[in-house]
């Protein structure tokens, strides 16, 4: 038996992609799949969510994936392909691809293909990591227009890099140097991530992109997904696996970095940064036992933590079970303890870590 546990909570999967649906009533959802989910599982994640329009993942190894478990959605390649040779299997697997750069354009005008490829044109309006400049666009649709190596259908991308703070102001400048630049163009234009469709309703679009929503956790800093009407899709959990003693000024851990002031207990549970939990967590970052909060203390190890349990020890015991975070310990509030986001602890669980689908 595994102690360090995922619970992964499909009907709370189905509010968030409902609610994703109340946000943007009227945009298709492309469902962001990447990294294994988020951490939750990619295939089975891809099988509870029936109600959204195509899945997107960064690679291709991860669309493969998603064939191999038997889905059969439209699936975008948000990162597009790297090599011409794979745009046969791109064709083969209907995977549709991001067109972010002259390599990819002239891959796709020179290749010897039996069908057009569904392409997203990608086009740089701020964040100035993946697409196009402006000034290319007319060219780069142009030249997609006229290969027959794409469908004439050509979907047009944005991503947002602030989305996330409302106080700034360039996600409104994001969206119009979009809008300007496409105006009167009648494809599907795609633009928002989780922060813009919670937040910014006019860069809605034809499509959205939610991925952390779809999980439960709130893209907004000093937010939780509660306050967005989202339920956490993950809880993690282990368990108490030692009791002890420690008196006064005891040097706790590697480095003996903690030391209580006064005699007390620690409860030592079965997880650490060998199953994905933060090494960096400060002192006093929370886990739930038996409903009540305590803070953990010294370094987090490989395979261990330790909290303090208090000097009567609340009646802590071998076995118990530890939330280190979910609905009742938001992901939210250990990311800020490990100065960190949410998406990085929940991308970062490991193999160790075994799942269990409810
Ligand atoms: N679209 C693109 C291009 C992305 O890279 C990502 C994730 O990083 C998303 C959408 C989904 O973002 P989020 O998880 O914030 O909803």
């Amino acid at each position: 038996m595994r102690l360090a546990t995922a619970e992964i909570n499909l009907t709370a999967l189905a509010h968030n992609l409902a609610q994703v649906k109340r946000f943007a009533p009227n945009s298709k959802i492309m469902a962001v799949l990447k990294a294994n989910a988020y951490g939750h599982g990619l295939v089975k994640i891809a099988q509870h969510l029936n109600g959204a329009d195509a899945f997107a993942v960064a690679r291709i190894d991860e669309a493969l994936a998603l064939r191999a478990g038997g889905l059969t959605k439209p699936i975008v390649l948000l990162e597009g392909f790297f090599n011409k040779a794979d745009l046969p299997i791109l064709l083969a697997n209907n995977f549709q691809t991001i067109v972010h750069d002259e390599n990819q354009l002239s891959a796709i005008e020179s290749a010897k293909l039996d069908a057009p490829i569904t392409c997203w044109l990608k086009i740089n309006t701020g964040m100035h990591r993946l697409g196009i400049a402006p000034e290319q666009f007319d060219a780069f649709y142009s030249r997609l227009k006229a290969t027959p190596n794409a469908k004439s259908t050509i979907n047009l991308m944005t991503h947002f890099s602030c989305a996330d703070d409302t106080n700034n102001t360039k996600t409104s400048q994001q969206i119009s140097m979009f809008d300007t630049l496409v105006s009167g163009i009648n494809q599907a234009h795609c633009l928002s991530n989780s922060a813009g469709i919670i937040a910014w309703p006019t860069g809605h679009g034809d499509w959205v992109r939610p991925g952390l929503m779809l999980y439960g956790v709130s893209p907004m800093e000093n937010c939780t997904g509660e306050q967005h009407q989202l339920k956490p899709v993950m809880r993690l959990t282990t368990k108490v696996i030692a009791v002890r003693d420690v008196a006064a000024h005891e040097r706790v851990g590697y480095g003996g970095r903690w030391q209580s002031d006064e005699p007390t207990k620690l409860a030592v549970v079965a997880m650490g940064y060998g199953d994905g939990y933060p090494r960096h967590a400060k002192e006093g970052t929370p886990v739930m036992i038996a409903g009540q909060r305590y803070g953990i203390v010294g370094s987090v190890s490989m395979d261990m933590i330790s909290i303090d349990i208090g000097s009567n020890g609340n009646n802590v015991k071998v076995g118990d079970e530890v939330i280190m975070w979910g609905p009742e310990l938001p992901v939210e509030e250990i990311a800020e303890c490990a100065d960190t986001i949410p998406y990085e602890l929940l991308c970062n669980i490991t193999p160790r870590v075994s799942y269990e689908y409810q």
